[in-house]
């Protein structure tokens, strides 16, 4: 097998035989992420954060979502995917929408490519657009666009349904409150949050 990530050879020992039909990171790339699977609440809703955003998991997302490896999508859940889609039955997914400028520019929308390989049903929400136009002025006056999730017509396929908020980093919480706050508007029967990593601000930073 070869390591999507580093391209070495690599052959599965020990438990991730159990849990891992296909396995694509070799275990050298698996203990570089170094899955922790952080517990937590955001507006009251259990989430969880399946690693830190460590310097490896920062410049993976980067090689992914800005380098256009579109390849890496599968790497981030590779591991779990047979255990999430336990924990998430009767789940139905939720990205957190990307800026739709972003994802043209792309040409994927990484956060639902990552989630994809769970294999379940998925509905956009939501959609991110900017409230006031993008201007060549200074800098503090460029500041003032802001950046806004607004709810589709698909958010009323969530009424009565189980719902799981994904998104690839949780920096703040601020983004992943107001999807929750959209979501909830649709009367689901339930709602999670999980991301692939999760930011720890250290003092003095922010
Ligand atoms: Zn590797």
């Amino acid at each position: 097998m070869v390591c999507k990530i580093c391209f070495a050879d690599f052959e599965l020992s020990g438990f991730r035989l159990f849990f891992e039909a296909h396995p694509i990171v070799c275990e050298k790339c698996f203990q570089k992420m170094n899955p922790q699977f952080f517990h937590g609440k955001i507006l009251g809703y259990p989430s969880i954060s399946i690693y830190e955003y460590n310097a490896f998991i920062r410049k993976l997302i980067y090689r992914y979502k800005g380098g256009k490896d579109y390849e890496l999508k599968d790497v981030f859940l590779a591991s779990y995917n047979k255990l999430l889609r336990f924990i998430y039955r009767d789940y139905v997914l939720v990205p957190v929408p990307s800026h739709i400028k972003a994802d043209e520019e792309r040409g994927f929308s990484h956060v639902q490519e990552i989630f994809f390989s769970l294999g379940m049903p998925l509905v956009i929400a939501a959609k991110k657009i900017s409230l006031s136009k993008q201007s060549n002025r200074r800098f503090f006056e460029r500041k003032q666009i802001k950046n806004e999730l607004i709810p589709t017509d698909n958010l009323t396929k969530l009424k009565d349904k189980k719902v799981l908020i994904v998104d690839d980093i949780m920096t703040t919480g601020f983004t992943l409150q107001a999807m929750i706050n959209i979501v909830k508007k649709a009367n689901p029967q339930k709602i999670k949050i999980l991301t692939v990593a999760r930011r720890i601000a250290y003092h003095g930073e922010e």
